[in-house]
């Protein structure tokens, strides 16, 4: 409003070749909604500039550990754009859409190959979605079996807080597990726990402390010999690809998000899919529709003991789509070296940041790194403050306060699509900020300081937030 002008306009019509015909009243707009007159150049510099006040993947380096925001190749989502492909209706005959549900057969073989857990369901809808699925496929195999009392979902202290929540949904009681010093599980107080009740052991591979599991054949062993199974939380399969196979490793089932490691940002908003993977005794519980091949043609079927049906239809298609080009386009070797190199670039952050911040399980890490910010802490400079701070470079704060066993957690994964000039900048920026907390500590817990909104009162913005605007707020202002 502030920057209208009576009478400027945006368009221009041509004469009208139509008799001039009065609107009827209800039609007419109201003569009280003000809209600002402003020139076309003027709107699109506004609205330009407002989407780029975000952070996004396409302007700011992100590294929001556990979410993978990493770059993905604009060409897979203009191939999820292609007419043929996003047209589709989903009730239309399946004859008429065999190319789509080859599709989505190719990429369940994928999964399943990159996994080791050959039979898969691409129905969920999110990470937490798989979860709830791959636990009722656990419940529902136990049942089978007249296994009725086991109703235990052992769960790692460090687990992702959808595990628990997920298990609960699922009718399951939660036993947790502790960790041990060096941040793996603590396998003594898991052999005490694993018993007749247990239905299944939940495990996030890589760990959210970013560490590969070395005791993971005698945890898987344990479990089996207490008659549970294994499920991997492999919502992030980044280290992974081409190198581990979670089905080798003795898992029974596993999720992991398309929107994370193959091509679409978590955290985007937009639709997810996470995607569940079983052995292939588990395989006739699997939710439908499961995509199959027989007699030369390409069906969505139900499998014989399906769990059912977790939503309408068949899954994100356009998310499906992404994922098998990028795992087309990169074949084995391509993927091997994206978790090649998003072990190096975690590794390497790591290594150069270990001097300043506290690292609270010395290993090497796989493909992201928990530092934690407790010495900065101690000078009265919180986590909090320093991804903030982190703002003011240009940088997307870290994930924070996650994992919730290590106190002032920074979670950083840089992905592998960084360079190492960029890398070396995010190096040298956390470095200076170290520096800050030392010698100018109120920049830091002032911070941000060069963005259109400084440091926000959280707990009003999340209560009472003012979602649009109204003249009132201007004129307060
Ligand atoms: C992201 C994530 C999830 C949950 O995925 P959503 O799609 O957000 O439901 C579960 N486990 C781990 C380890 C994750 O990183």
């Amino acid at each position: 409003m502030d920057r209208s002008v009576t009478g400027r306009k945006a368009f221009s019509l041509p004469e009208s070749d139509v008799p001039f015909q009065e609107m009827p009243d209800r039609a007419q707009m109201r003569d009280d909604l003000e809209l600002p007159e402003v020139s076309q150049l003027e709107v699109i510099r506004y609205f330009s500039i407002l989407s780029q006040r975000n952070f996004s993947i396409d302007t700011n380096f992100y590294p929001l550990g556990s979410c993978t925001m990493k770059y993905n190749p604009k060409i897979n989502d203009e191939l999820s754009n292609i007419p043929g492909l996003a047209d589709l209706h989903p009730l239309q005959p399946q004859d008429t859409a065999q190319g789509a549900i080859r599709l989505l057969k190719e990429l369940q073989d994928d999964l399943g190959e990159i996994t080791g857990l050959p039979a898969v369901s691409l129905a969920p809808l999110a990470g937490a979605q798989g979860e709830y699925a791959g636990l009722l496929i656990a419940r529902a195999y136990h049942e089978a079996r007249n296994d009725t009392q086991r109703t235990v979902a052992i769960i790692p202290d460090s687990a992702h807080g959808t595990n628990p929540a997920s298990a609960t949904m699922a009718g399951l009681d939660v036993v947790t597990v502790g960790s041990d010093p060096n941040g793996n599980v603590d396998v003594s107080n898991l052999r005490e726990l694993s018993d007749s009740r247990t239905a299944v052991f939940m495990l996030t591979i890589p760990s959210t402390l970013g560490l590969f599991e070395p005791n993971i054949l005698e945890i898987t062993e344990i479990i089996h010999n207490a008659g549970g199974l294994v499920y991997a939380d492999g919502a992030n399969l980044n280290a992974l690809l081409g190198i581990v196979k979670l089905g080798d490793l003795g898992v029974d089932i596993c999720h992991s998000n398309l929107h994370k490691t193959f091509s679409t940002p978590h955290g985007g908003g937009g639709p997810g899919s996470g995607p569940v993977m079983v052995s292939d005794v588990l395989a006739k519980f699997l939710p439908d529709p499961v995509a199959e091949k027989r007699d030369g043609r390409y069906i969505l079927a139900n499998p014989e003991q399906s769990i059912g049906s977790i939503n309408g239809f068949h899954g994100s298609f356009s998310i499906a789509v992404r994922a098998y080009a990028y795992i087309k386009a990169l074949g084995l070797e391509g993927l091997q070296s994206v978790s090649k190199n998003a072990i190096i670039n975690a590794n390497y952050v790591q290594t150069n940041l270990r001097d300043k911040y506290n690292l609270p399980v010395d290993r090497y890490c796989m493909h992201e790194t928990v530092l934690s910010a407790s010495r900065q802490k101690d000078r009265g400079i919180a986590g909090l403050d320093i991804a903030k701070r982190l703002l003011d470079f240009g940088i997307h704060a870290p994930t924070m306060y996650f994992p919730m066993i290590v106190d002032e957690a920074l979670m950083i994964e840089p992905t592998e699509s960084e360079s190492k000039e960029t890398l070396d900048h995010f190096i040298a920026v956390m470095k200076q900020i170290d520096d800050e907390t030392v010698n100018n500590a109120e920049l830091v817990s002032d911070a941000p300081h060069d963005l259109p909104v400084t440091r926000l009162d959280e707990a009003s913005a999340a209560r009472k937030p003012i979602l649009r605007w109204s003249p009132v707020d201007l004129d307060d202002q």
